[in-house]
This record gives C-alpha cells, sequence and structure tokens, in this order.
C-alpha cells in the first residue's frame, strides 16, 4: 500500500494539503463538520455529543423525519418485499412499490410521469448527460448545485454559465447559440446557500422564445414553496412550464433518491438511455415506501407548509431586526453573512456553546469573503425556540463584531 507521506505525486500532494488544511481547522476549534448526531428529538432537537441542541441546519424542512405514518410506511415495506432489490431497475430491479412511487410523484409534481433515481446527485449527472451531449448547449446559473454543474461537464455540451438569476445574461447566452442547436437550461428553483429563487416567469419565456429545454432543480423548493407544497410551479401560479422537473428524496421527503417528471415521452427516454438507471441498483423497498408516504402526508397536513413559511418569516425578519445581513432569501434557507472565514467560525462556535446546532459555510461552498453561516428554520421549530436563537445569534454577533 502507498503511503502518502513518503509518495511524492500529484495524488499524495493532494492527500496532505486536505490533512493540512482540515488539521489547521482542529487545531484553531474551527471544525464543525461530520460531528455525529446520535438522536433525533422531534424534528427540531437533536443530541450532538451527549448534549441536546436546537436543529438550525436540517433539510427535513416540514420535519418529517421520523413522522409515524412514514415510518410505518417503510416497515411495512421490509416485511413485505425485505431490504433489497435483485438490482438494476430496468431487469428484475422494479418493484410495484417503485412504479406506486412514481405515479405518486408525477400526480404531486402535475406531471404525466416520472422516473426515480438512488441519489439527487445522480439524477442530476445521469438526466444532464443523457439530454445532452457533444454539439449541444447547456446553461447554467453559476450559483447552481454542484451535481448539476457536474452533470454539465459530464455531458461534453457546450456549458455557458450566466450570472446569478441574471435573465438579460441568459438571453445574451441563448441568442450567440446557433438557432438551428438543441439548448439546455437549467437552475435551482431555490438556491441552497442563499435562499433567493429562480426567476422562473423570466426564465420560462426566454426558453420558449429560443426553444431551450427547461430543466428546474427543485431540491429545496418541494414541499417549501406553493400553497401546498408543490413547488416552483405552484409558487408562481405557472403550470406546465418545466420540462425536466428534477427533485430529491432526501430533503423535505424523508428518505433518499432523486426523481424526474416529465412528458411520458421524455422520462420514457430517460428510463431507457440514462446510465445511472440502466446501471445502478434500484432504491431500497423502505426507502421507496417512505418517500411514497410522504408526499401523501404533505398533502394531507397543509398546516405544516404554513408553519414553515411563518417560521421562516420570523427569523428572517427577527435577524435583520438585529442588524444581520440575510442576503436576499426568501425561504427557510436563512444565510447569516459573516464575511471572513474566522467570523463564521467565531459565530458558529458561540453559537454551538449556547446549544444551537448551526453551521458555517466557506469557500468552496461560496465565494471568498462571503463565508456565512447557512441556517435554515423547519416547521418543526416552535416560535420561542426561533426567538432564543435569534437572541443567541445577536449577542454573539456584537461580541465578534459582524452587527
Ligand atoms: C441536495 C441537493 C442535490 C442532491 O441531492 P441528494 O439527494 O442529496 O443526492 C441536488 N441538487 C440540489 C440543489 C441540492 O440541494
Amino acid at each position: 500500500m502507498l503511503d502518502p507521506n513518503t509518495m511524492q505525486d500529484a495524488v499524495a500532494r493532494r492527500i496532505k494539503a486536505m490533512g493540512e488544511r482540515t488539521q489547521g481547522m482542529r487545531d484553531t476549534e474551527s471544525y464543525f463538520y461530520n460531528q455525529p448526531v446520535s438522536e433525533l428529538r422531534g424534528g427540531a432537537r437533536v443530541i450532538v455529543k451527549g448534549r441536546e441542541m436546537g436543529m438550525y441546519a436540517s433539510y427535513s424542512y416540514l420535519g418529517l423525519i421520523g413522522h409515524p405514518r412514514i415510518n410505518k410506511a417503510a416497515q411495512e415495506a421490509i416485511d413485505r418485499y425485505g431490504t433489497g432489490t435483485h438490482g438494476v431497475r430496468l431487469l428484475a430491479g422494479t418493484l410495484d412499490m417503485h412504479r406506486e412511487l412514481e405515479e405518486t410523484i408525477a400526480e404531486f409534481k402535475h406531471a404525466e410521469a416520472a422516473v426515480t433515481y438512488s441519489s439527487g446527485y445522480v439524477t442530476n449527472l445521469t438526466t444532464i448527460s443523457t439530454l445532452v451531449g457533444r454539439g449541444d448547449y447547456v446553461f447554467s446559473d453559476k450559483l447552481n448545485h454542484a451535481s448539476i454543474v457536474d452533470g454539465c461537464l459530464m455531458s461534453g455540451a457546450h456549458f455557458r454559465r450566466f450570472r446569478h438569476n441574471d435573465m438579460e445574461g441568459l438571453e445574451r447566452r441563448l441568442a450567440q447559440a446557433p438557432a438551428d442547436a438543441a439548448k439546455l437550461v437549467v437552475a435551482d428553483a431555490v438556491f441552497s446557500m442563499d435562499g433567493d429563487i429562480i426567476d422562473l416567469p423570466r426564465m420560462a419565456e426566454l426558453c420558449q422564445k429560443y426553444n431551450a429545454w427547461l430543466m428546474i432543480d427543485e431540491a429545496h423548493s418541494t414541499g417549501v414553496l406553493g400553497e401546498t407544497g408543490r413547488g416552483i410551479e405552484e409558487h408562481f401560479g405557472l403550470w406546465d412550464v418545466v420540462d425536466i422537473k428534477m427533485g430529491t428524496l432526501s430533503k423535505t421527503i424523508p428518505s433518499v433518491g432523486g426523481y424526474v417528471a416529465g412528458k411520458r415521452e421524455v422520462i420514457n427516454y430517460l428510463r431507457h438511455a440514462s446510465r445511472a438507471y440502466i446501471f445502478s441498483a434500484a432504491l431500497p423497498p423502505a426507502q421507496a415506501a417512505a418517500a411514497n408516504e410522504a408526499f401523501k402526508v404533505i398533502l394531507d397536513e397543509p398546516w405544516r407548509v404554513e408553519k414553515l413559511n411563518a417560521n421562516a418569516e420570523r427569523f428572517i425578519k427577527g435577524l435583520q431586526a438585529v442588524g444581520f445581513d440575510t442576503m436576499d432569501t426568501e425561504t427557510a434557507i436563512v444565510p447569516i453573512l459573516c464575511g471572513p472565514d474566522e467570523h463564521a467560525f467565531a459565530l458558529t462556535r458561540a453559537a454551538q456553546a449556547k446549544g444551537l446546532f448551526v453551521l458555517p459555510v466557506i469557500s468552496p461552498a461560496v465565494p471568498v469573503g462571503l463565508a456565512r453561516l447557512r441556517t435554515t428554520v423547519t416547521a418543526a421549530h416552535e416560535p420561542d425556540e426561533i426567538d432564543y436563537a435569534i437572541e443567541v445569534l445577536a449577542e454573539a454577533g456584537k461580541e465578534i463584531g459582524i452587527i
């Protein structure tokens, strides 16, 4: 086995550089990542290293992790099917549970059909690289999720990025591409580090005008946006403008996996051409059943979406009132801008000492100098918990000099 400490090549240099960076953070008590949570107490409280903390870093926006109906569906699926599948979907891996889940998703997303994959990351990689290839054009918002960027690069298509949410920039790039070339425009619905929403009405118009396919990643908008949580199209009252409605089953939906919903022919194509469907095993039955039940719970318990919105508003207004810069957020993803990495680390340290599970986000996830706490609230928080969090953050923010 090779020893990275004695090897001199580029691989060893990368390994050593990362070792030094993470060790440096540990030495200055600035390493907050990979902390094991040992227990969930309700959706909004967790036990970390034996301490109970308020959870402000969760993607479980509607507080559905541990929901009795969802747990029961998963347990029944294990009793019925066991824990695995017989391999890939195309051959022996498709269960009636997968079909049921895909019908549920299609209905929830106002689409004719849907297909699922084993993660959201893989869904973006495989969908983009199956739809476009050499000679085609793909247009991507600069703040799009890494899985979209990787899918664009993997596709081999001409890769054009436009400034974040800048529809004039997008139009310029669309106009520069040959009129007869195949074009795909892709964006997050809600941006994961900023919490703002893509200008879907304008983007859809441009796609119409330039004959471009439109793909939207709803990782942070399914269950979050729209009166009944159906996502960005419901939010804008624009049904059926998105060709490729992509989402994950690992955030609001407390499972794992990813999906694409859209026209029947498009989904049929992905089912027979996308490599992650053909060459990778199916979702485990328990996770498929949990996801299926979760979509139903969202519709049966509309108070969750309402409470999420009220909580997000309370948190954002409270933070702004004490002077924090929460950037352009309009959702439950609330960035607290700190600037230099050290300020983000200091604020994290102070907040964690007072029982808030928050995490700093630094380069390369966000630009250098725009380090932040990327906080979230969910439907599981109570108003007094949110007020306490604001108080703690305000006190620490003043001490550190952020506000
Ligand atoms: C989390 C996320 C993904 C990846 O989803 P996983 O199910 O975690 O693999 C894709 N896109 C966006 C915008 C995300 O935030």
